[in-house]
């Protein structure tokens, strides 16, 4: 099911016309559907049923917007975080400090400090010094962290390099073959409670199989470490589940998910921890643009709309896919190329491709917006920073307002030597 459909033959959301909302907001702007964000909320949850002990982090990198941590936390979601501002965001949204986590390869002492102050759930290390440094940080507070290895599994995601991060190459994570010595040393300190493992190998991920294959590795380093005297109460099995950004996809479901990882989990006897981002949010949101031109190509017509590759990285970035689509349709179609007005050949959304014929002033979508979208927007050419709007039924809020050019204008100055 899907809230993102045709009524009378125009896009709606829920109940909302896309129509109204670029009336009333403007364009660019990311809609999100708080059907949809619930609807994945409950299958990924009912897809994990069989677990009896679990911790579901939503991965607010994905879509950190207040309103959808809050929409969460009511589904009974925690908070996996990268970062200062993330933990903050996660604790604004309503979000217990017990319930997050707090991920990423760099963190500064003052974020684990931060982290300490709060009271989170729990610290995944990345290496061995930040548990010395962790450990005397807690300890000087009169506090023990609870904390988990972050280990790299050396297995390809078989997704995009540049969203890979658990090959042997990539900076995430400590080799697994060292956790075992780096668990011997760390877990006698006084100001760690040193209780588990964690894993994430990458994102987008289209098959099951190496997610196996990784947590496998987890669970024979967890007998390993038992074999050695260390409790082991934690483990999280991060994110990293694919979702359509094609008719045509097909990644796991969270149902299979679940399955292979009680079957792959059987006897770990511990608390499982999982961080899913896209697979909750990227179905969640579109992109609503306008068609400012279109322009005759040198092969194919170029449609140039209101939204670029700063309000929607993830095509220059990753060679993403998004759907694009008219909102009032008329069922004829053109083969066209479709690009934002910023000043870089790598802002283009979609090259030679058959979509719905559009001309200037109508709307359009691009889908499948809902993960890495809004959160990755720059001012980049100086343009406003996209707003955001979640839809409700038959209502909707601006969650995020644009931040217009003169706003960020306003941070800025001259100095006194050049006036
Ligand atoms: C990005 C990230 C996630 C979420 O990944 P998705 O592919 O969006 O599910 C989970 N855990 C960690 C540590 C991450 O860095």
């Amino acid at each position: 099911m899907d809230h993102f459909t045709l009524i009378d033959g125009e896009l709606h959301v829920e109940n909302v016309p896309l129509a109204r909302i670029a009336a009333e907001v403007g364009t660019p702007v990311y809609v999100y559907s708080t059907a949809t964000f619930q609807r994945h909320a409950r299958v990924f949850r009912d897809g994990l049923a069989g677990l009896k002990r679990k911790h579901v982090a939503f991965a607010v990198k994905a879509n950190p917007n207040l309103a959808v941590l809050r929409l969460l936390a009511n589904e009974g979601f925690g908070a996996d975080v990268v970062s200062g501002g993330e933990l903050a965001r996660a604790l604004a949204a309503g979000i217990p400090a017990s319930d997050v986590v707090f991920s990423g390869v760099g963190k500064t002492r003052a974020e684990l400090e931060q982290g300490l102050q709060v009271g989170i759930g729990q610290f995944n290390l990345e290496l061995e010094e930040e548990g010395v440094v962790l450990s005397a940080l807690a300890a000087a507070r009169g506090q023990r962290a609870p904390a988990t290895l972050r280990v790299n599994p050396d297995v390809d995601a078989g997704t995009h390099e540049k969203i890979s991060t658990g090959k042997a190459e990539n900076k995430f994570g400590l080799p697994i073959h060292e956790a075992k010595a780096i668990f011997d040393r760390l877990a006698p300190l006084p100001g760690l409670n040193l209780r588990g493992v964690a894993v994430h190998i990458g994102s987008q991920l289209q098959s099951l199989e190496p997610l196996e294959r990784a947590f496998e590795r987890v669970g024979e380093l967890v007998r390993e470490l038992r074999g050695a005297g260390h409790t082991v109460s934690h483990v999280d099995l991060g994110g990293g589940l694919g979702v359509p950004y094609r008719a045509s996809d097909n990644p796991p479901s969270p149902a299979d998910f679940g399955a292979m990882v009680e079957r792959v989990t059987r006897d770990w006897d511990v608390e499982l921890m999982f961080e899913p981002g896209r697979v909750i949010s990227a179905n969640a949101g579109v992109l609503l643009t306008e068609v400012l031109w279109v322009k005759p190509g040198g092969i194919n017509p170029w449609v140039i709309v209101d939204s670029a590759m700063n309000d929607l990285a993830r095509v220059a970035l990753y060679d993403a896919y998004h759907d694009f689509e008219a909102v009032r349709p008329s069922g004829a179609k053109f083969v066209a190329n479709v690009a934002g007005p910023v000043c870089e050949s790598s802002d283009v959304f979609a090259k030679g491709r058959e979509i719905d014929l559009v001309r200037s002033g109508d709307l359009a979508i691009l889908r499948s917006a809902g993960a890495y979208g809004a959160t990755m927007a720059s001012t980049y050419n100086s343009r406003p920073l996209v707003p955001e709007v979640l839809v409700h039924g038959d209502r909707y809020e601006v969650v995020a307002g644009r931040i217009s050019a003169e706003t960020i204008m306003a941070e800025e100055h001259v100095p006194a030597w050049l006036q």
